[in-house]
């Protein structure tokens, strides 16, 4: 296996995606950065440094997923790392008792089967890297140990979520791939608002998972490198 490690990022236009591609390519990896505004992908991958090279992805959309694994495949026949960033709908406005069931199903779309799929469609180019690691962008809002009411749509797909990265993982253990779900905390973005840590912080966490040596931990829900309660 020749040159830096491939790392994809979803969602990497703005926010915690933004700085995590950042943080990657400083690192010397290839940050191949994605984001489903084309447009946006290109202007955020222009302000970077490093190799960035921007490309289309909406994560609600198949065919987007299998025009990423073909890219990956001609251009560098594998993939390293896998950040499964993009996430939408922090329903602060509803409750679980009153809740758009909407609203829940396109927050699913996008925060649960997009990175589901996502992970699925690129596994035979994670199985071709030598370190091969994936990184589902969770939140402690989707703990059941500390789960109260309210953000019906966003709590409910972290924790689906992070069902996601258990399965994931011991079904992978064999193919040495290391799934974790980590929190970034709560990070000063669109999403978050004012107030929360800036996204260097947030980032920091992702990029750990990115690149954990092979005895890194797997199927671990962690904020700092430290676990989080399910
Ligand atoms: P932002 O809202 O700032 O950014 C979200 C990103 O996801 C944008 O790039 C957005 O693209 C992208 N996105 C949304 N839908 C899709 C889609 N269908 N396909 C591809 N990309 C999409 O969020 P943050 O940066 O704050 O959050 C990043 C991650 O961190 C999320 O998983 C979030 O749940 C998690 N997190 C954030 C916390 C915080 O305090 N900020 C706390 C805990 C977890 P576009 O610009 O096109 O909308």
């Amino acid at each position: 296996e020749a040159g830096a490690p491939i790392a994809v990022v979803t969602g990497g236009n703005r926010g915690i995606g933004l700085e995590t591609g950042r943080q990657l390519a400083a690192l010397g990896h290839t940050v191949v950065l994605t984001a489903r505004d084309v447009a946006a992908a290109r202007s955020a991958a222009s302000g970077l440094t490093g190799d960035v090279v921007p490309f289309r992805l909406d994560v609600t959309v198949p065919e987007h997923a299998d025009e990423l694994a073909r890219f990956l495949s001609e251009e560098y026949g594998r993939l390293d790392v896998l950040v499964n960033n993009a996430a939408i709908h922090y329903d602060t406005w509803q409750r679980a008792a009153s809740a758009d069931l909407d609203v829940v199903r396109e927050a699913a779309e996008t925060n649960v089967y997009g990175p589901w799929r996502l992970t699925m469609t690129l596994l035979p180019l994670l199985r071709a890297s030598a370190h091969p690691r994936v990184v589902n962008v969770s939140s402690e809002g989707g703990s059941l140990a500390s789960m109260g009411g309210g953000t019906p749509a966003y709590s409910m797909t972290k924790a689906a979520l992070n069902a996601v990265t258990r399965m994931l993982a011991a079904e992978l253990r064999p193919d040495r791939i290391l799934v974790n779900s980590i929190c970034p905390g709560w990070v000063a973005t669109d999403m978050g608002g004012p107030g929360g840590r800036p996204v260097a912080e947030g980032a920091a966490g992702i990029v750990w998972a990115s690149t954990l040596p092979d005895d890194g931990p797997t199927g671990g829900f962690l904020r700092d490198g430290r676990p989080v309660p399910w």
